[in-house]
């Protein structure tokens, strides 16, 4: 890469003072994380975060920090880049994120920014670091019933395992990609096509992948997923026995018998107990499957991309048989999709044979009302990493007291100022939506492994009591008068939760 290298940060190039190590010709050697790049000046290293500028070792992206709203009817400070005095952000309403700060590799070092506020009457310190990590992936929630692959079945980006199919959640087919397996347990390319997977989601952009034994999805966070080339519009509305269950008394009056097609449980009306309970006659029609309790019926089809989740194209091959003691010729028969995208209406003849006719206006508005009440089919992206590693000593010379503290919710953990959810348990294993954080806020390194903004907020008091690095600490004032100035300002997300608030 050439130049021109934009500037960084006066700390940072402080910092880099103190660690890049110069050699002959200018050259600068890296040692933000393991691969040690020897860098010449003007260009960058071969993650493109770092540069040699002027034989400094800068990081290239701009620290990002977030300006908070102030509260309502006052209006917003306006910030002109390259005008900046100093003096028009407010230090009570900004947050340093992680984003663009630099890493602590090898790890003894302190983090990049361990900056003090004084929030609510309480001296706090945020350590603001950018994560390298090997423990990481990303888990996709896609809202959609059509099967997607079997459950275990390898998910593939470029013909290289990425990923698995996990178990699937409430109207929604979930996947597991990356970790440590696939980055590093495999072939030098699985481990780097599994980093640039995980780079693109969790940047916000597509990736097509493909599922073992099943079909092609699109996945973007945020977005429609879209599966063989075809966007998901509904999320379903419930399970077949819960479709019965929601409209049930809509549909009294109106047909005699409804069977929602669901690959997972296929619901039946008048033997569904919301029939019974609604004095609804038996109509005797029985269905494929296994019977699991009365109206619920379990695998009814093949799972595949039909109707409701299942193979199934023509519905009326759900029907095992018709019960002549039961079932009488002009009987109304609705069977429908957990969505409602797919419906159809029959009336049993003489000879008790369903025949599809005009479904009626009443029995359309139901069924319409089954798609109104589905929300939009999305994909989500949660990266999830494990920071119980190294990246403490950057924190504290004690890191075992940074992981109680952390544990019992003193410190509050966030990613580019996103709120993560630490997993209970032992060390610092966290979620965090992607879609919460600034944009370009992920990055890599070739060993390969994610890179991730991370901040930790506490007490000023408690962060010396962790044996802290108090010595590193600066004050938001002198972070704004040398950061600000070539940092990238954005917005605090407004559904973010302020690190600062109550409780800290
Ligand atoms: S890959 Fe990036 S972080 Fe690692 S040594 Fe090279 S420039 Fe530094």
């Amino acid at each position: 890469m050439s130049t021109p290298i934009p500037a960084n940060t006066a700390l940072i190039e402080e910092r880099s003072r103190k660690f890049g190590a110069a050699e002959e010709g200018g050259i600068v050697r890296c040692d933000a994380c393991p691969v040690l790049c020897r860098i010449r000046p003007g260009r960058a290293g071969a993650c493109s975060r770092y540069a040699n500028q002027d034989g400094l070792l800068v990081r290239v992206d701009p620290v990002v920090l977030l300006d908070r709203a102030v509260e309502e009817g006052l209006p917003l400070v306006p910030f002109a880049r390259g005008e900046w005095d100093g003096r028009l952000l407010e230090p009570g309403r900004t947050f340093v994120t992680g984003v663009g700060a630099g890493t602590t590799y090898p790890d003894y070092k302190p983090a990049p920014l361990i900056v003090s506020a004084e929030h609510n009457g309480v001296d706090t310190v945020t350590v603001v670091t950018e994560g390298i990590f090997s423990y990481c992936g990303v888990k996709v929630k896609i809202d959609t019933d059509r099967h997607l692959g079997p459950e275990t079945a390898a998910v593939r980006v470029g013909g290289e395992q990425v990923g698995h199919v996990t178990t699937a959640e409430y109207g929604s087919q979930m996947l597991s990609l990356g970790g440590v397996r696939h980055l590093t347990g495999g072939s030098k390319k699985e481990g780097n096509v599994t980093c640039e997977t995980l780079l693109k989601l969790c940047g916000g952009g597509p990736v097509e992948m493909s599922i073992e034994g099943g079909h092609t999805v699109l996945v973007q966070a945020g977005r429609t997923p879209v599966v063989d080339g075809r966007p998901e519009e509904r999320m379903r509305v419930g399970c077949g026995s819960a479709t019965i269950g929601i409209f049930a008394k809509q549909w009294l009056g109106h047909v005699d018998e409804v069977i929602v097609v669901d690959d997972h449980i296929t619901g039946v009306l008048t033997e569904h107990q919301a029939g019974r309970v609604l004095g609804m006659r038996p109509a005797g029609i029985r269905v494929r499957g296994r019977k699991s309790t009365p109206g619920r019926y379990f695998q009814v089809a093949n799972p595949g991309l039909g109707w409701g989740g299942t193979d199934i194209t023509d519905p009326l091959a759900i029907i095992q048989k018709i019960d002549e003691g039961a079932a009488w010729p002009g009987m109304r028969l609705l069977l429908t999709s957990t969505t409602g995208e797919d419906a159809l209406y029959c009336v049993l003849d003489e000879a008790l044979r369903p025949v599809p006719t005009d479904m009626p206006p009443e029995v359309a508005l139901v069924v319409a009302r089954i798609g109104e009440n589905c929300e939009p089919s999305l994909c989500t992206v949660l990266f999830m990493a494990g920071a119980g590693g190294s990246l403490r000593a950057g924190v504290t010379e004690n890191p075992i007291l940074l992981t109680r503290s952390v544990a019992s919710g003193e410190t509050r953990v966030t990613m580019g100022g996103a709120p993560v959810y630490h997993w209970p348990g032992g060390g610092i294993t966290v979620m965090v939506d992607v879609l919460r954080l600034p944009k370009n806020a992920f990055g890599y390194v070739p060993t390969p492994a994610i890179v991730a903004p991370m901040e930790f907020t506490l007490p000023t008091a408690l962060y010396e009591r962790l044996g802290g690095h108090a010595g590193e600490i600066v004050s938001i004032g002198d972070v704004l008068r040398n950061v600000a100035p070539d940092a990238r300002i954005e917005d605090w997300g407004a559904t973010n939760p302020w690190p600062f608030g109550k409780g800290l």
